[in-house]
């Protein structure tokens, strides 16, 4: 369900690198004037406080090993456009040249990755050497030495967010694009700084990958095991999507999810035995924490802070390179460079939904449909999936038909698109830069980066045909693809291809996915369904807001306190975890002191990527609320062809309103109502065909 990007986004998101800082930069500000007036004497009419930007930013990365001071005004004589037709004549230039390079090494790994990737091709060992292999993986380093990235920072410098926000809405398109190309060479990292964030990055991954809990191990405080010995689950999304299904258990529901929270609790503060980590050898009490060999209980070691530990690394490994750069530290890296959010006007969003009064309302709700008090684990709540009333084999018949093989599912991707509002040229227009691919894993869509080239759509077809979940996630994947040939396609200059960030490729995904059944022509008239989703869509938020506020305190708490060991920082995470659930968890669950919002793998793997997926949410959901009676296919290619502009003015010009809470809060309020009457009305209906049968049985 994810789409990929090329491994360059790291490279193009990074913010300004400064060689040694402004202030003991080789280049003096002497030698800058020096090449200012050469410029001006050229006969540039550029002004000159474009000069200066473009001269200044260049001069930082600029090394004694680039030249002499001299040989460094020679260089800005040479290089520095004249005026605006010259400079517009090198833009083009660039984005036919850069769009070479990138859209064909993009190729090339999609070529490599193909036997990991494609069913039906044979995947020999070799295959994972080529598989790791990265054409581009000295790119930034190539482009210094060769000083084109001296000529593109000078004549096209970085804006920081606050100018993108501030002047954006009065640059032209063209104008943006000079602006994104500005922030393609924004560092010029030391290997070493860049190989130990990856080796931290790396022995994170490997330590959760090799996370999992042997489930059949697990006993409950009745003595009753719930799993299978062959049940391994993965922390957290094993643990935490098992606990999820648990809720369709009407039996022991409920005993499995309290086990699992239990797990999930020793998991974050560290009580957990070492013992049961990936190992079978031991029954497991997670309530009491007590573990047995052939009844015998034996006193094992805690895990002893392995978790934080691979956290404090991150974070060392990353803080080292902050000298290199402009912006004091990571956090404002992550949010402004990449998600282009301020930390604040995240941080403001979460808190918003968190303390919103709709979060009693449901959470009402969901008390009553479950029949009994909330526990701390119903922040997964999993019940307001909106649900076919089709039978689900029925469902697997009806795709298995439709779409035997890849083939045929791509042949009727244009219909899918006229269906959705695109007129029958642009939909083969279109559909003839997506290839379908029947997918090993999951599914995903793989951009292209390049004109002439096909963007991938990936997902699950079996021997007899693609089944429902094959074609729901089919149907995802293809919102994706269209996303990237529109942005690619239909945007005025190559640097603004794209979206703002993940959020936005995801909110059209999901808008294509809930259409699946219309698209098959089983539309449920049920209109419970967009009410359901509504408020899966506010809990979700409630959920992964309060695990991202966790996140953000976590990393400006290691900031503040950059000396401190992994005892010190679990107990520091701990604590934050508690401060969050005490405001926004604990008047609604009734317990204080919960630490399950710490839990996530993403918080030791992926620093700062959890606020990714509610920003997601709500760009989603006010893309939703727009699209709402409305033609999908012509908002659609107005709406993506605007490319890569900042989140806000994205959004302003695409659905007239900043990212915003405030359609998910109003649409919640009105769900839940909906929601109660349509549980009541059920529950009115099943009484009276129960009282039915019993008067028939009489
Ligand atoms: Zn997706």
């Amino acid at each position: 369900m994810k789409k990929f990007y090329l491994i360059l986004t790291v490279l193009l998101v990074s913010s300004i690198m400064l060689n040694a800082g402004p202030s003991n930069r080789y280049i003096t500000e002497h030698t800058c004037s020096k090449a200012k007036s050469a410029i001006l004497r050229k006969g540039c009419n550029i002004s000159e406080k474009l000069i200066d930007r473009g001269l200044s930013q260049a001069a930082n990365f600029w090394t004694s090993a680039d030249g002499s001071q001299d040989e460094f005004i020679d260089f800005c004589t040479k290089n520095f456009c004249k005026n605006l037709e010259e400079k517009d004549h090198l833009f083009e230039r660039l984005c036919t040249n850069f769009e070479t390079i990138l859209g064909h090494n993009n190729r090339v790994t999609i070529e490599l990755l193909r036997p990991s990737h494609v069913k039906g091709v044979e995947n020999l060992p070799i295959d994972d050497i080529f598989g790791a292999y990265n054409g581009l993986a000295h790119f930034n380093e190539d482009m210094f030495n060769n000083k084109l990235a001296f000529i593109v920072i000078m004549n096209f410098p970085h804006f920081t967010l606050r100018e993108k926000i501030n002047n954006g809405d009065s640059w032209t398109i063209r104008q943006w694009g000079y602006v994104r190309l500005g922030d393609l060479f924004t560092s010029r990292a030391p290997a070493s700084a860049e190989q130990n964030i990856n080796a931290a990055t790396a022995a994170a991954e490997n330590y959760i990958a090799n996370y999992n809990i042997h489930m059949g191990m697990v006993w409950s405080d009745r003595n009753i095991r719930y799993w299978s010995q062959d049940v391994k689950l993965i922390t957290h999304w094993g643990l935490r999507d098992e606990l999820k299904a648990a809720y369709s258990d009407p039996v022991s529901g409920t005993d499995k999810q309290s086990i699992i929270y239990n797990i999930l609790t020793r998991i974050t503060d560290q009580s957990i035995a070492e013992d049961v980590i990936d190992k079978s050898d031991y029954i497991w009490y997670p309530s009491t924490n007590q573990t047995y060999v052939q009844r015998v209980e034996i006193k094992g070691k805690s895990e002893n802070n392995k978790r934080y530990e691979c956290l404090l690394r991150n974070f060392k490994a990353i803080k080292a390179s902050d000298e290199y750069y402009e912006t004091d530290n990571f956090i404002t890296r992550k949010f402004e460079d990449e998600y282009e959010i301020s930390v604040e006007q995240a941080e403001k969003l979460f808190r918003e939904v968190l303390s919103s009064p709709q979060v009693k309302e449901v959470a009402e709700l969901i008390s009553k449909r479950l029949g009994r008090k909330l526990q701390p684990f119903d922040i997964w709540y999993d019940g307001f999936k909106a649900r076919s009333s089709m039978d689900q084999r029925k469902l697997d018949s009806i795709t298995m038909s439709r779409y035997p093989d890849a083939e045929a599912f791509a042949k009727d991707l244009p219909n899918v698109l006229v269906k959705l509002g695109f007129t029958r040229p642009r939909a083969e227009f279109i559909c003839n830069h997506v290839s379908v691919d029947p997918s090993v894993g999951a599914g995903h869509a793989w951009e292209s980066m390049m004109k002439g080239d096909n963007s991938m759509l990936r997902t699950r077809i079996g021997e007899n045909g693609m089944d429902y979940k094959g074609y729901n996630i089919g149907i995802h994947e293809f919102g994706h693809n269209v996303e990237q040939t529109i942005s690619l396609y239909e945007v005025d200059n190559y640097f603004m291809r794209g979206v703002p960030n993940t959020g936005f490729t995801e909110a059209l995904a999901f808008t294509f996915q809930n259409r699946d059944l219309e698209l098959l022509g089983l539309a449920d008239n049920d209109t419970i369904n967009e009410d359901l989703n509504t408020l899966d869509i506010f809990w979700n938020c409630y959920e992964i807001m309060g695990v991202s506020l966790v996140d953000i305190k976590t990393w400006q708490w290691m900031y503040a306190h950059p000396k401190a060991n992994a005892e010190q920082l679990r107990s520091a995470v701990l604590s934050i975890a508690k401060e969050v659930w005490n405001q926004y968890y604990a008047p609604i669950f009734k317990e204080n002191n919960q630490v399950i919002l710490a839990c996530y793998s993403h918080i030791i793997v992926d620093p700062l990527y959890v606020s990714a997926y509610p920003i997601g949410h709500l760009v989603d959901f006010q893309l939703e609320q727009y699209l709402k009676g409305k033609k999908v296919g012509p908002e659609v290619e107005r709406i993506f062809a605007m490319g890569h502009l900042t989140p806000d003015l994205w959004l302003q010009r695409a659905v007239g309103q900043k990212l915003s809470t405030e359609p998910l809060l109003r649409a919640t309020s009105l769900a839940v109502g909906d929601v109660a009457n349509y549980d009541k009305q059920i529950k009115k209906e099943k009484k009276e065909v129960k009282a039915v049968k019993k008067r028939k049985s009489k």
